[in-house]
């Protein structure tokens, strides 16, 4: 029997974990993957207040550390069904083996989106990846290129411009999501070129990714970029299908709830990139993580 349940050990999850702990209460967090979600495949993190540089890796290291340290367990099973039971709040996973407390926070962050193309299931492994700190290596003295405008895009091609000969930032409009200051980087290395206002059409290759087709979305014109890497840094999607019936969804999939990380059921609470909320970093996934952590064993007193 644990107090409170955490389906997620990414860095919301366990900063749920630290506060339930340090409550006096007893946290377990269930993992499908590894711990510490999307951070992990952060190079480098320099937005974190009070921590002037860090990687993702290192980052959620100490958040694991630090939560097993004050007695929270990880347990790597997926979670798949969450039932209320009087109070008991009841967590199955794929396994068949089922998890009970108090409380339950849903804290499962979100996917790499796809882009949803021919071949691109195919070809991974082959040259298409979702994560350049994992696979940036495998690609040095290489063409490659970073699809997405966003703070992963161009973290990505900034990492990846440190190995591979060049880098092409492929995106599909002018105007960047991700931090200027990042962005102004980019525009200063010898390596790295912009593909604006286009969209990945073809991935290209026999047994692995030799190049990519773009259009461009003005003149709808279509060229050929020939790299052997394709990182998709295209943004996330939630996984939340499995809680749907306890914890409302809004239409793209996220839980439905406000800054008080309260879910429509008492006793399930949500935090951090999946739940219904207008920015999503590092530092409001953490600090949902205590406020979720601290709903729960205010409901549980
Ligand atoms: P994001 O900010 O949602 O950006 C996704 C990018 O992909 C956008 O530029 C978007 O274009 C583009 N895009 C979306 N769907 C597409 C499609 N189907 N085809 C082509 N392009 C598509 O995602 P993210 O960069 O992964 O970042 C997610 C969150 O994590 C953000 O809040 C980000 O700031 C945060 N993050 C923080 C750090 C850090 O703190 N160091 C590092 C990485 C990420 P449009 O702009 O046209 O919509």
């Amino acid at each position: 029997m644990y107090d409170v349940i955490i389906i997620g050990a990414g860095t919301a999850g366990l900063s749920a974990a630290i506060y339930v702990q340090r409550s006096g209460r007893k946290a377990v967090c269930l993992e499908e993957n590894t711990f510490g979600g999307q951070i992990v495949n952060t190079p480098e993190i320099a937005n974190y207040p009070g921590i002037k540089n860090i990687s993702g890796f290192d980052f959620a290291m100490g958040l694991y550390e630090q939560a097993t340290a004050l007695g929270a367990e990880v347990e790597f099973e997926k979670a798949v069904k969450i039932i209320c039971e009087g109070d008991d709040r009841i967590v199955e996973t794929s396994s068949g083996k089922t998890f009970t407390g108090k409380a339950v926070i849903i804290a499962t962050g979100a996917k790499n989106r796809h882009l949803g193309i021919e071949r691109e299931d195919e070809l991974l492994g082959k040259g298409i990846s979702y994560c350049a700190t994992c696979d940036g290596a495998f690609f040095k003295g290489k063409d490659v290129a970073v699809n997405g405008g966003g703070n992963t895009a161009l973290e990505d091609a900034m990492f990846l411009s440190g190995y591979c000969s060049k880098v092409y930032i492929i995106h599909r409009r002018e105007g960047f999501r991700g931090e200027p200051d990042t962005l102004e980087a980019l525009k200063k290395l010898e390596n790295v070129e912009f593909v604006l206002n286009a969209t990945v059409t073809k991935l290209l290759g026999e047994n692995s990714l030799e190049g990519v087709e773009v259009k461009d979305k003005i003149t709808e014109e279509t060229k050929v970029i020939p790299v052997s890497g394709l990182f998709v840094a295209i943004g996330q999607v939630p996984d939340n299908e499995d809680f749907a019936e306890i914890a409302e969804l809004d239409s793209s999939g996220y839980v439905k709830a406000d800054e008080s990380c309260y879910t429509k059921t008492p006793g399930v609470f949500t935090a951090g990139d999946c739940r219904t909320k207008a920015v999503r970093q590092l530092t409001t996934a953490a600090s949902d993580g205590a406020v979720a952590a601290l709903a729960a064993c205010s409901y549980i007193r």
